[in-house]
C-alpha cells in the first residue's frame, strides 16, 4: 500500500502540538475496503447490478450495510434510499429497417446493421415510409450561429445524423463548437432532444468509432435489451417515435443508393451554412414494446453538519452497471468492477475517512445513485428532486471508474476550465506532488457521460476527475496502454473484472485528494460558482440569488 502524505510542510517542520492543532493527519484511505467493495460489488453473485433486478436488492442492502458500518447516518429524513420510478422499455418483433426509394432498396438488420429503440411508452412503434433527411450534425445552436434545421421540415420524417460535433477533428480547442472538445451538442442525448423538438418521427445517429468514443459492440450492448428512463408524467410522448443507431458502412450505402457519397456530405456538414438535405429515399420500421413500470434506489448517507446542516458537500458514484450482456468468450455478466464497483469502494472508503474525522460545520452526504448507465437517471430523479436544497448544496466530487493501474505525477479534470473547484483542486494536487492537467481527449465527451453532469445543468458544480496517465512506474506509455486496454477490452464487456493484482496506490492518491477536497468545503464557508463565460454560471447564479447565506 502506497500512500501520499498530504500534510502542508510548515505542518511537518513544526511540533506534534501545532500539528495536532492546525494539520489534520493524513487521511487514511483503506486499501482493504477498496478491495473488498470492489471485489464484493463486481461478484457475479451481483449479477452486472442491474437495477429492477433482485441483483439490485443485493447491491442496495450491501452499501447500506457499509454506509452504517462506516458510521453514516441514513440521508433522507431516517430513510438510506430515495425511490426512483423507472419505467423499462423492452423491444420485440422488430423489423429490419428498410430503406426504399433509391436505386437499390435497402434492408438493415437489427443489431448487425441498426439498432432502434424508443422513449415513447407505448405498446407499438410503426413508421412507414417516412422521409428520409440528412441533417448533418443535426444542432440548432443559435448562441453559436448554427442551425442544421434552418429552412427543412422534418416533421414526421426520419432523420440521419452525425455523431460528435463539427469541429471534431480539430488539433485544439478552437472552433465554433469547442475545437476537438465535445460539446453538449456532440452527445446523443442531445441530437434526439433537438430531433423530438423539431418533430422527426425518427431520429437515427451514423455511428463512427472515433468521434463516437466507443466501438459498435458498446451500441449493441447498450441499445438492445431493456431500455429504461424516468417514468414521468406525459410518458415521453413528446419524443420522436424511434431513435437508433446505424453502422457506418450502412449510411454509406443508403448515400449512395441516394445518388450521393458520404464523405462528402459529412465534409458539407462540418462546414457553416450547411443545409439538411432531403436524401428522396423512405424509411420503413416497425417494433412492439413490453412495458414494465418499477422503482429503482438512490442510497444515501450522512454525517451531518454541527453549525450549517442545510449545507451540503456531496460525494456520488453510481451502483448499477449493465447486469446480463452479450456473453464474450462464454461469459455473459457485465460486471462492472472498474465502472463502477470502484467508484462506489471509494465511496465507502471516504465514508469512513470521513466518519472517523468527526462531522464538519456543513454536512457531508455521500450518494451511491442508480441508472446511470441507462442515462444519468438516479442522479438526474435526485437533482430535480433533492433531499437538500440545490441552492445550498456547495458542490462535491463524483467517481466513475477509479485507477487500478497505480500512483500517477498527474490528475486530470474532465471538463477542464469550468469551475471554481479547480482553483481548490490545484493546491492539493500539488501537495501531492502532481499537476493537474487537463482531459487529454476532451473530444470524448467524458464530462456529459457521468452523474455530476445531472448536477452541473443546474448549476452545482461537481469536480471529475481522477488520476492521469503518467504513472510513477511506467511513465505515459504504460498509462496510456492501460488506458487503451480497458476501453478496447474490457470497458462495458465481461471482461471489466475484479483483478487482486491491482494497484490501488493511484486510486488512494486521488480519494486522498477528495477527502482534503470536501473537508476545505465543508468546513469552509465558500461557495465554488462556475468560471465566467461557462453555461452553467447564470443558472448558478439565479439559484444562489435570494438564498439567506449564513457567511
Ligand atoms: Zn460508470
Amino acid at each position: 500500500m502506497r500512500v501520499s502524505l498530504l500534510l502542508p510542510m510548515a505542518a511537518l517542520l513544526s511540533t506534534t502540538a501545532a500539528v495536532a492543532q492546525t494539520a489534520p493527519a493524513a487521511p487514511d484511505i483503506s486499501v482493504q475496503t477498496l478491495r473488498d467493495v470492489t471485489k464484493t460489488l463486481s461478484s457475479d453473485d451481483f449479477g452486472g447490478r442491474k437495477p429492477g433486478t433482485p441483483d439490485e436488492t443485493k447491491t442496495i442492502d450491501y452499501i447500506v450495510q457499509r454506509f452504517k458500518a462506516a458510521g453514516l447516518q441514513p440521508g433522507n429524513h431516517g430513510s438510506w434510499f430515495q425511490d426512483v420510478p423507472v419505467v423499462q422499455i423492452t423491444a420485440k418483433n422488430l423489423t429490419p429497417l428498410t430503406i426504399t426509394g433509391g436505386k437499390t432498396p435497402l434492408s438493415l438488420d437489427y443489431r448487425k446493421d441498426m439498432v432502434v429503440a424508443t422513449y415513447r411508452v407505448t405498446p407499438r412503434i410503426d413508421i412507414k415510409n417516412s422521409d428520409i433527411v440528412f441533417v448533418g450534425y443535426g444542432i440548432d445552436a443559435p448562441e453559436r450561429g448554427w442551425n442544421d434545421y434552418a429552412g427543412v421540415d422534418v416533421k414526421g420524417k426520419t432523420v440521419i445524423i452525425l455523431v460528435n460535433d463539427p469541429d471534431w477533428q480539430s488539433s485544439d480547442l478552437k472552433g465554433p463548437f469547442e475545437g476537438k472538445a465535445m460539446t453538449y451538442y456532440g452527445r446523443w442525448t442531445y441530437k434526439y432532444e433537438e430531433a423530438a423538438r423539431q418533430g422527426a418521427a425518427a431520429a437515427i445517429i451514423v455511428h463512427q468509432t472515433a468521434p463516437a468514443a466507443y466501438g459498435w459492440g458498446v451500441v449493441q450492448s447498450s441499445w438492445t435489451g431493456p431500455q429504461q428512463e424516468l417514468d414521468v408524467k406525459g410518458d415521453h410522448m413528446d419524443q420522436s417515435q424511434a431513435i437508433g443507431w446505424m453502422q457506418k458502412d450502412d449510411a454509406e450505402k443508403l448515400f449512395a443508393t441516394a445518388g450521393k457519397d458520404f464523405a462528402t456530405m459529412e465534409a458539407a456538414a462540418g462546414k457553416k451554412g450547411f443545409h439538411a438535405v432531403p436524401l428522396g429515399l423512405k424509411a420503413s420500421v416497425s417494433f412492439d414494446n413490453d412495458i414494465a413500470r418499477m422503482k429503482s434506489h438512490n442510497v444515501i448517507g450522512i454525517l451531518p453538519g454541527t453549525k450549517r446542516p442545510d449545507e451540503t458537500v456531496f460525494y456520488t458514484a453510481h451502483w448499477d452497471h449493465l447486469g446480463h450482456c452479450d456473453p464474450v468468450d462464454g461469459d455473459g455478466i457485465c460486471n462492472g468492477a472498474r465502472d463502477n464497483a470502484s467508484g462506489v469502494a471509494g465511496l465507502v472508503a471516504l465514508a469512513e475517512a470521513q466518519a472517523k474525522a468527526g462531522p464538519a460545520a456543513r454536512t457531508l452526504a455521500f450518494m451511491s445513485v442508480t441508472d446511470e448507465e441507462a442515462g444519468l437517471l438516479g442522479s438526474e430523479y435526485y437533482a430535480e428532486h433533492p433531499i437538500f436544497p440545490l441552492s445550498k448544496m456547495v458542490g462535491g466530487v463524483n467517481m466513475d471508474v477509479l485507477n487500478t493501474d497505480g500512483a500517477t505525477k498527474d490528475f486530470v479534470i474532465t471538463g477542464y476550465g469550468k469551475s471554481e473547484l479547480e482553483d481548490l483542486v490545484k493546491p492539493l494536487a500539488a501537495a501531492q506532488g502532481r499537476v493537474v492537467e487537463p482531459e487529454p481527449d476532451p473530444e470524448r465527451g467524458g464530462y456529459f457521460r457521468s452523474d455530476h453532469f445531472s448536477f452541473a445543468k443546474l448549476g452545482v458544480p461537481m469536480l471529475d476527475g481522477g488520476s492521469g496517465e503518467d504513472l510513477v512506474n511506467g511513465g505515459t506509455a504504460a498509462g496510456h496502454a492501460a488506458t487503451l486496454d480497458y476501453i478496447e477490452h474490457r470497458y462495458h464487456k465481461p471482461q471489466d473484472e475484479y483483478n487482486p493484482d491491482w494497484d490501488w496506490s493511484g486510486a488512494v492518491q486521488d480519494l486522498q485528494l477528495y477527502y482534503e477536497l470536501g473537508r476545505e468545503l465543508a468546513d469552509g464557508n465558500a461557495w465554488p460558482n462556475w468560471y465566467q463565460g461557462t453555461e452553467f454560471r447564470a443558472i448558478r447564479d439565479k439559484s444562489r440569488a435570494g438564498v439567506a447565506t449564513n457567511e
